[in-house]
């Protein structure tokens, strides 16, 4: 925990940690040592991690990334640090992210983007380290910590894991409770952990895990033993690949890695079986109408009255003007559009256009999955992301869509509630380095994570 401390201050240029508890995490160290001592160790006693600012930590600043939240300190702790807390687990502080989550690159969070501790060969450009969990993936990348927890919408965990040469598993929708965690889109939003190896993802994972009756979402199921399942037996298992994750135009380096997995998955004796998601190309749009709907309603308690920022007011406002200046201020750009694609999608003459057509291919897409799964594929693989680690500001000039455009190979997971796991799998011409996506069976992130430690 003290080195910890230590690498965090003088890696302040990273941005990754927007606040700091160290008189905390040495308590909890302190305590940590002690349960060692007395031969009472759990799966992370002692272990030093950063927490993601979505996740409500009791008296400690949880802003979302977002000004709105400005001098809220939750009276709770939400199910997934209190468990990782419960498994001995030491937070060290919060982890800068996008704003409310919604981002790819970490740059519309309040406190300015973090960084990627990478660099493109000798030029010292300083890249997105993904998003919008970019925080949490500089932290273990730069070994701030050992490892971090991230939240995953349509991708938020995996590309920050695959940009920064970081493991990250998106467990299956309702694995992990989403109580205390602040809600994005509460039908896609999922918990996981982000970590330096897949070993790792497996043992935070089960410590996060597990029912919880305060999430009604939250599946009553058991939690495997993750760490057990790592054998590195892969033998006759059927790996997918699907056709339509073969983009235009998709840079030669991410096809080369997607064929260097595949030759170590029929190394590892797995078979390797052409499938189709024919659906796929419609994820992105029922994307980018779903995730807004369900934020333009959960974003709409921040009015001013129950948390954080609220805006001065002049003589003469009522509670319309201080719901309307609380929120002009509170929220930046990228929420905002958010706000209004959703409010728009779902309103009295838009929703069967816009939002009841996009549940439908989401339906389409959840079956696409159903019947590949059906043959008999355990896994499916794919690139994680589109692209290596671009450069800072490089995307927020294009079109907003140029962003969102960095989901298309995960957007599919979170729509149909799959487990899906990015591991790092080589690097490109320039040193960056670039993941490969394992997409499960629901439940099988036992299986899944001994897949992926296969291509480690
Ligand atoms: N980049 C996607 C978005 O902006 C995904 C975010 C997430 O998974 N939280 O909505």
């Amino acid at each position: 925990t003290e080195a910890c401390l230590t690498a965090i201050e003088a890696a302040g240029a990273l941005n990754a940690f927007v606040h700091q508890t160290p008189d905390l995490a040495l308590a909890r160290a302190a305590a940590a040592d002690d349960r060692i001592a007395q031969g009472d160790a759990p799966a992370m006693c002692g272990l030093p991690i950063g927490i993601k600012d979505l996740f409500c930590t009791k008296g400690v600043p949880s802003q979302a990334g977002s000004r709105i939240l400005e001098g809220f300190l939750p009276e709770y702790e939400s199910t997934v640090s209190q468990n990782l807390a419960d498994a001995g687990a030491v937070m060290l502080g919060k982890l800068n992210m996008d704003e409310f989550a919604m981002g790819s690159s970490n740059e519309t969070s309040v406190y300015g983007n973090a960084v990627n501790p990478w660099r493109r060969g000798n030029d010292d450009t300083a890249l997105t380290p993904g998003g919008s969990s970019g925080g949490s993936a500089s932290a273990v990348a730069a070994d701030l910590c050992l490892a971090a927890t991230g939240t995953d919408t349509g991708g938020s965990i995996r590309q920050p894991a695959a940009f920064t040469g970081t493991v990250g598993i998106k467990p299956t929708y309702g694995r992990c409770s989403r109580w205390g965690i602040v809600a994005f889109a509460s039908s896609l939003d999922q918990a996981g952990p982000m970590t330096k190896s897949v070993r790792d993802a497996a043992i935070m994972l089960e410590a996060m895990c597990g029912h919880d009756a305060k999430d009604s979402t939250s599946a009553d199921i058991p939690v495997p033993d993750f760490e057990a399942a790592l054998t590195g037996d892969i033998r006759g298992k059927k790996i997918g690949i699907p056709k339509e994750y073969r983009m235009d135009g998709m840079p030669d380096a991410i096809e080369a890695l997607w064929q260097d997995g595949i030759a170590m998955m029929k190394d590892a004796g797995a078979s390797i079986v052409d499938i189709s998601l024919p659906h796929t190309k419609y994820a992105l749009p029922a994307y980018y109408v779903i995730a807004p709907a369900e934020a333009s309603s959960n974003l709409a308690r921040y009015d001013g009255v129950r948390y954080g920022h609220r805006a001065k007011l002049d003589q003469g406002d009522g509670i319309t003007e201080m719901y309307e200046k609380t929120r002009a201020e509170g929220f930046g750009d990228e929420v905002k559009r958010r706000v209004m694609i959703g409010t728009y999608v779902l309103s009295a003459g838009f929703y069967d256009a816009y939002y009841n057509r996009a549940r439908r291919v989401r339906t389409l897409i959840k079956r696409d999955f159903e019947q590949v799964f059906a043959q008999g594929i355990d896994a499916i693989l794919t690139p994680a992301t589109p692209s290596a680690a671009f450069g800072l500001g490089e995307m927020t000039d294009a079109d907003p869509v140029a962003m969102y455009l960095n989901d298309v190979f995960t957007v599919t997971v979170n729509l149909a509630g799959l487990p899906g796991i990015a591991v790092p799998a080589g690097l490109d011409k320039q040193g960056l380095p670039l993941g490969l996506q394992l997409i499960g069976q629901p439940w099988a992130e036992a299986d899944l994570l001994n897949t992926a430690h296969v291509l480690e």
